[in-house]
């Protein structure tokens, strides 16, 4: 089956949040646990909760993913943002626990100049403090474009943060397509290859889901700017490969190209029309 959505707006609740993406023929969909600068979050509508719940499994809505604010970063040097950080996401697991079929998905972190190994210290040391056997919600490592200083634009980056995380039962990664062109993987070309070596460094089992994005930018610019499906330099012949290659085809796939909601709905019509 074709699991396919995009980002939402989280602004009128879980259930409209469903009715919209079967609107516009998605069977997922992305949405910020709370805004994506950071800040408090409303108190949970557990009626709407249970309403969505109800309307998800009437209309197959399998998995949803829910992207935690951009601010999040574990592996900050400021000792207040890596407590914002550890809170961030000790709230938003437990909120999603209440959702069917949740993920949480977040950037791994930026290091700030402390270096990958201090900043993948301080992500492993975050995780080991905040997962817990009990809980349902898988947590998704995104793959970076590698700007800056961030952290997750190598697959052994992530390799090592699941490897120091004891509960990597509840780990996953979440690859977005932009991110890892940008940051110098060929899917494009090479895209077989680059699945072997995901699997041989990091393992396929933990691949739980992708984010479906063109790019702006030349290969291995480590820019992060998406594009419209089609309009970058991943370009439709080789979106319509990954959509269709078959490690990934099971996946759910979730669009965050610049696009308002009848745009998506015209991508989401574009890719049923692309997937064999
Ligand atoms: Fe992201
Ligand atoms: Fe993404
Ligand atoms: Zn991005």
């Amino acid at each position: 089956m074709f699991r396919i959505g995009c980002h939402l707006s989280s602004q009128k609740g879980f259930l409209a949040m469903g009715e919209q993406a079967v609107l516009i023929g998605a069977n997922t969909f992305q949405f910020f646990t709370r805004n994506p600068r950071g800040g408090s979050v409303k108190p949970l509508d557990l009626e709407d909760i249970e309403k969505y719940n109800t309307f998800a499994k009437e209309n197959d809505i399998k998995y949803i993913l829910a992207h935690a604010p951009y601010t999040l970063n574990a592996s900050a040097a400021k000792e207040y943002i890596r407590v914002f950080a550890k809170s961030t996401m000790l709230e938003d697991i437990s909120r999603l626990e209440y959702i069917k079929g949740a993920m949480l998905n977040f950037h791994p972190g930026s290091h700030v100049g402390q270096g990958a190994d201090v900043g993948i210290e301080l992500i492993s040391g975050m995780l080991n403090e905040v997962l817990t056997e009990e809980q349902q919600t898988v947590v998704l490592l995104e793959t970076m474009a590698g700007k800056g200083s961030e952290i997750g634009g190598k697959f052994e980056e992530l390799r090592e943060i699941i490897d120091k995380t004891a509960l990597n039962s509840k780990l996953g990664v979440c690859l977005d397509t932009c991110h890892i062109y940008d940051a110098g993987y060929d899917i494009i070309n090479n895209l077989d290859e680059v699945l072997s070596e995901f699997d041989r460094i990091i393992g396929l089992s933990h691949l739980k889901a992708i984010h479906l994005n063109d790019s702006k930018n030349p290969f291995h610019s480590q820019k992060d700017r998406h594009e419209k499906i089609g309009e970058g330099s991943l370009g439709a012949m080789g979106i319509a490969e990954i959509i269709n290659h078959p490690v990934l085809r099971d996946l759910p796939f979730y669009l965050e190209t610049p696009n308002e909601i009848d745009g998506y709905a015209k991508e989401i019509a574009l890719l049923k029309t692309m997937r064999k």
